[in-house]
């Protein structure tokens, strides 16, 4: 199977998925959105009530400010994927809990990150960069790019961080306008040299010259 289909695959799970109980209270999940093989993979925290009313990530205000810093970055959201921990809303907007992160990051976005590939993973808020830095700070790791496995991952403030408290704003704003320049760090070490470099090689067959 394709990873494009793949990934069409997941989304279709993902979207009548009852492994946990914020299937309950969701209008739709939220499987995520990106180009099939892109250098660039944001993952947040959860669905908000617009995503949740529209079933794609950062479409609410922390997206418009995301789509901001992605600008001011040289980023287009097209180029990138966007997706998050868990895939529905958490009720109010509570906290995930930790069988519910378990639950639909094992299922769902360890699958999607091994399938999208990113040099670059961008955490976003602290659930996520859980998955990646257990017990870190993000006082002290914020904008920092770090080799976790396979993947580059930098931890950054969550957007609603900034939309909450202004004194974030320009650290994260900060963080975001290194992004290009970590790319180049990490496609040079990952001797990946395009935005289509993660793309997988095509396999040789007896009649490739
Ligand atoms: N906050 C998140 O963490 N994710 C979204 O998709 C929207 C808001």
């Amino acid at each position: 199977m394709s990873d494009e289909a793949q990934l069409e695959k997941l989304a279709k799970q993902i979207v009548v998925c009852t492994k946990c109980e914020l299937h309950r209270s969701r209008k739709n999940a939220v499987p995520g959105e990106g180009p099939t093989h892109t250098e660039i993979m944001f993952i947040g925290e959860g669905p908000g009530a617009r995503e949740d009313e529209q079933g794609r990530p950062f479409v609410g205000a922390s997206g418009k400010f995301l789509d901001q810093l992605l600008e001011q970055a040289g980023v287009t959201r097209a180029d990138v994927w966007i997706t998050n921990v868990v895939k529905c809303r958490p009720p109010g907007n509570r906290d995930p809990l930790p069988n519910e992160v378990e639950t639909c990051t094992s299922n769902y976005l360890q699958h999607q990150i091994k399938i999208v590939n990113p040099s670059i993973i961008v955490t976003l808020g602290r659930f996520s960069m859980g998955l990646f830095f257990k017990g870190a700070k993000i006082t002290q790791i914020h904008g920092q790019m770090r080799k976790v496995e396979d993947h580059f991952v930098i931890a950054m403030y969550h957007p609603a961080a900034a939309l909450h408290q202004l004194s974030l704003k320009s650290t994260i704003m900060a963080d975001f306008a290194k992004l290009p320049e970590l790319l180049k760090e990490a496609r040079a070490e990952l001797g990946r040299s395009t935005t289509k470099g993660n793309e997988p090689k095509k396999k040789k067959t007896s009649r490739s010259k």
